[in-house]
């Protein structure tokens, strides 16, 4: 059966949905405009959901079931069980986002990242087994080599991020240790196993038997299983970002198989703007990016959320809310550095109110973000919105780390990787050669966590604790700024 032609008006129609999903990938680069570029994003994806029902459901059931007697009942059946798919997966998704804490947000990323892969993986063996009702068959009722291609790839990229993904949900949702789990030879099985795969792929042309691509299939899903199994520590941010840009990769391998343009420009964003964003991300944790592509990048440091190193017994001083407030009060400049516990303790609201009560007082208040403070890319910054702190007071790593030295007071928050001086002095360090901030410059340190005892994501000692400036500021973090909020009232 021939492929049906997408009319002019539906390629239309997907050429304005993707013009909408790249100024929805615009507005969401600065947070004074990431509330239209979701709009954007959602208007361009209900365009692309609407024209593939319209022309795609209708056409397709007519041309798969042939004859007219029950065509009537099977596009309603169809295109109802289409409709009710999406009202459950709707519905679950609603309720997922309206529930899931702020602070959970990562592993929620990542379990929809798999859903990708899954849905690409299903699509490709609906095509392998179908190919009349895709249009990828030839006269002969094999399968196109150009499809086979696609189809092999798609599969292939599907599986890796499934696999992969739920790795990375499991890590990230505590559910299973993130220390790193090696196997002995991990390289070598890892690039002999990618490099099976392509070569299926490639054979895959020649012979479309079913025991080529559930071999690419099994390989597949054991090779996204590996990539991220040994990766532990600090490095799961980057691998959240290289899978959300796998997944879209993905897709648009599959847009290939289903001649579907919009799935096609939707893929190729998604998974460009991941690699992107991947890129920048091994910038500030300065890793290698081919080394990531690779995976297994992060598998010789890391010790993974609360792997605990062995810690010293150090003097450190401790503060307290009146403390902070007067120093504060006199100084002329304070840098607050949020961190994870700053979201965890939802601290970001009094946070603000603290920053307006010193300004009153006459004092600059900036705030620094670390591209990979909190759990996700972009996490404080969404927070720090959220708390209606103008963007104007927000700065980048590298906008403000020179300013430390001419700093009278550095306010880490829940912060802690990102502050921690291993990073650049120590090689032993898992997360050595991140760039962190300079706060041990400022004259003086708040450092706000809820024990001496509880450690980074990375599972190790922080200098900074014991530094002749630091007062450690123990409470959780919303009530220590409340405590400080009520004695800069008085
Ligand atoms: P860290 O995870 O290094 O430190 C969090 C700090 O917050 C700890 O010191 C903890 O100490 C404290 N804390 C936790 N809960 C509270 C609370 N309720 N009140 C006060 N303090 C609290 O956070 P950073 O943001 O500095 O670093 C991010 C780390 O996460 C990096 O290692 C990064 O690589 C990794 N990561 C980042 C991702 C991203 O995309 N941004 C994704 C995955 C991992 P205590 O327990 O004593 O309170």
């Amino acid at each position: 059966m021939e492929h049906v032609a997408t009319p002019s008006w539906a390629m239309l129609a997907y050429l304005v949905s993707g013009i909408l999903f790249i100024l929805a990938l615009r507005g969401l680069s600065s947070p004074a405009t990431s509330r239209t570029g979701n709009r954007f994003g959602m208007t361009g994806m209900t365009i692309a959901v609407v024209t593939t029902l319209v022309t795609h459901v209708p056409l397709k059931s007519f041309q798969d079931f042939g004859g007219h007697g029950f065509i009537a009942r099977l596009n309603t059946v169809t295109l109802l069980e289409i409709l009710a798919a999406i009202a459950i997966g709707g519905a679950i998704g609603w309720v997922t986002a309206r529930r899931i804490k702020m602070t959970d947000m990562p592993q929620l990323v990542a379990a929809f990242h798999s859903l990708v892969g899954l849905a690409a993986v299903l699509v490709g063996w609906a095509a392998y087994l179908n190919p009349q009702a895709f249009g990828i068959a030839g006269p002969d009722g094999a399968i196109e080599a150009q499809s086979r291609i696609e189809m092999g790839l798609g599969i292939a990229i599907g599986a890796i991020t499934f696999s992969g993904s739920v790795i990375a949900f499991l890590k990230l949702a505590g559910k299973m240790s993130g220390a790193p789990i090696m196997l002995p030879g991990r390289h070598v099985i890892n690039l002999g196993t990618l490099v099976a795969i392509l070569g299926l792929v490639a054979y895959f042309t020649q012979d479309q038997g079913l025991w080529v691509i559930a071999t690419v299939t099994a390989l597949s899903f054991a090779i996204g299983f590996l990539l991220i199994i040994p990766i532990g520590g600090a490095d799961m941010p980057v691998v959240v970002s290289m899978l959300n840009s796998y997944s879209g990769w993905a897709a648009a391998a599959m847009g290939f198989t289903l001649h579907n343009t919009a799935m096609i420009i939707t893929g190729a964003l998604v998974g460009s703007s991941g690699a992107i964003l991947s890129y920048i991300m091994c910038k500030a944790m300065n890793r290698g990016f081919l080394s990531v592509i690779a995976g297994g990048f992060g598998a010789d440091a890391g010790g993974g959320p609360g792997g605990g190193a062995a810690r010293e017994q150090r003097p450190w001083k401790r503060g307290s809310a009146e403390d902070a407030a007067f120093i504060m009060k006199e100084a002329e400049n304070v840098i607050i550095i949020p961190g994870y516990g700053m979201a965890v303790a939802q601290a970001q609201h009094v946070l603000r109110e603290m920053a307006d009560q010193l300004k009153k007082h006459g004092v600059t208040v900036k705030y620094a973000i670390h591209p990979v403070a909190g759990r996700m890319p972009g996490h404080m910054n969404v927070l720090l919105a959220e708390a209606q702190v103008p963007y104007d007071e927000v700065f980048e790593l590298e906008d403000i780390n020179g300013e430390f030295a001419q700093c009278d007071v550095a306010f880490i928050i829940g912060a802690n990787d990102v502050v921690n001086p291993a990073a650049k002095t120590d090689k032993s360090s898992p997360i050595y050669g991140m760039p962190v901030f300079d706060v041990e410059k400022a004259k003086t340190i708040f450092f706000v966590k809820r024990s001496m005892g509880g450690v980074g994501y990375a599972g190790v000692d922080n200098d900074v604790f014991y530094m002749d400036q630091t007062m450690m500021l123990l409470a959780d973090a919303k009530k220590m700024v409340e405590d400080i909020n009520k004695a800069l009232a008085d």
